[in-house]
């Protein structure tokens, strides 16, 4: 294995690799490759057994030339400053391509959760919420759930503001309970638009989805939606995987019914009439679809060179080193990035905020018609940018667009020093 990628480096690169098809100043370009400011802060918390213990957290604000920072917060123990800053990054591009208005932030935690009680868990959340109070706000910055958070940690600090600030303000996080002003359809939102960006690349490039095999790597809230969606489409997802291992059944595995196993057992491992395989070798199978759903750099430049798949659609973020990236465009297999392919929670995050602001509540069905409308628009304007410029591959294109809007914004609203 080669060298971890440093993912900030990546989000760098891949903002170059588009600028060169861009007619921007190089100063506006350097602009947009580092974060206006991060917050590095270590939250001491006392433990159920009277110790304290200190959690490093962080919260990168990259850019708010659209709107207000947006962006989740992951509490992972492998949780760095330069993975939250290029997370933040990501975030400004992800927006920018489906067209909402916000900015970008992120923010994580320097934990693993599993080795901590909810009560301890709860005191690491508000007190994460206590430093963020300055920062954040509903026309400032708005978290949401990332990995190994969800509406249980974005209750906590939508509560611990609204106690601080004496008011209410639901549209200061997203990605809550129904209960806590959430909405209809944020929870399967991230794995929606990965199933909708393999519907439409796959009608784009004349092949049938129905029939398709799919690998999907991370059975988490992403993962575990795009593979039941894209199932229902007709395809058969053969193998899944999550951090204990995968497993694989040529006959196909059915996607719900593994992740109620996944629910009861802890893990997909050992689910009925599969075989075993490490998560390279599910990486590597030859399927028609594949969809990296678990964390960044899950496919670097020599992995890359193992693909047998024709087509991946990233439901995690950053899952590609900007290597394995260059291997695949050569190797004609296609790549739908992730700031359109799990673009879904924050726009449903968007939409959550919306309508906290209004104190005015959507059907589901508004919720999943507005999305499609959104991921079916903005896969469109991709492929305009792909065609129009002839450009390599369709990550570049959503860069192309993604930038041009930022820069836009930037240029009409000119600079206050
Ligand atoms: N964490 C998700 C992402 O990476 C959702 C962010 C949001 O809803 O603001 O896109």
């Amino acid at each position: 294995m080669s060298q971890e990628a440093n993912p900030f480096e990546s989000l760098q690169e891949q903002i170059d690799d588009a600028a060169a098809y861009l007619d921007v100043r190089g100063d506006v370009i350097e602009r947009l490759k580092n974060p206006e400011r991060v917050l590095e802060t270590n939250l001491s918390v006392e433990m159920d057994d009277g110790d304290i213990g200190v959690f490093r957290a962080y919260r990168s604000q990259f850019n708010g030339d659209r709107g207000p920072y947006k962006g989740g917060i992951r509490y992972h123990p492998g949780v760095t400053r330069d993975e939250v800053k290029a997370l933040s990054g990501w975030m400004v591009y992800k927006c920018a391509v489906v067209d909402i208005p916000y900015g970008g932030g992120k923010g994580g935690i320097v934990i693993d959760p599993s080795d901590y009680s909810e009560t301890e868990l709860e005191r690491v959340s508000r007190a994460f919420a206590k430093e963020l109070r300055p920062l954040i706000g509903e026309d400032r910055d708005i978290p949401a759930p990332d990995v190994n958070t969800g509406q249980r940690e974005m209750n906590w600090i939508k509560d611990t503001y609204e106690t601080l600030e004496n008011t209410t303000a639901p549209g200061v996080i997203t990605g809550k309970a129904l209960s806590n002003g959430g909405s209809e359809g944020r929870v399967e939102a991230t794995g929606r638009s990965t199933m909708l960006t393999a519907r439409e690349a796959f009608d784009y490039l004349d092949r049938d989805i129905e029939g398709a095999t799919v690998a999907v790597q991370g059975y988490g809230n992403a993962g575990s939606v795009a593979a039941k969606l894209i199932e229902d489409l007709g395809a058969t997802v053969v193998a899944v995987s999550d951090s204990s291992g995968a497993v694989y059944n040529p006959d196909g595995i059915d996607a719900r019914d593994v992740k109620q196993f996944k629910n009861e057992t802890g893990s997909v491992s050992g689910y009925r009439d599969t075989e075993a395989l490490t998560n390279d070798e599910l990486l590597t199978l030859d399927v028609d679809l594949l969809v990296p759903a678990a964390l960044e750099n899950a496919i670097d430049g020599e992995l890359a060179r193992e693909v047998q798949a024709d087509m991946i659609v990233e439901a995690a973020n950053g899952p590609l080193t900007p290597e394995a990236d260059e291997v695949l465009t050569g190797r004609d297999v296609h790549v739908l990035p992730d700031i359109l392919a799990n673009a879904g929670g924050v726009t449903v995050s968007y939409f959550e905020w919306v309508q906290n602001r209004q104190r005015f509540y959507w059907t589901e069905e508004r919720v999943n018609d507005e999305l499609e409308r959104i991921i079916v628009d903005a896969f469109d304007n991709l492929v305009e940018a792909y065609e129009t410029h002839d450009l390599p591959n369709f990550r570049t294109a959503a860069y192309v667009v993604a930038i041009r809007r930022v820069v836009d914004a930037y240029d009409s609203s000119g600079n206050w020093p």
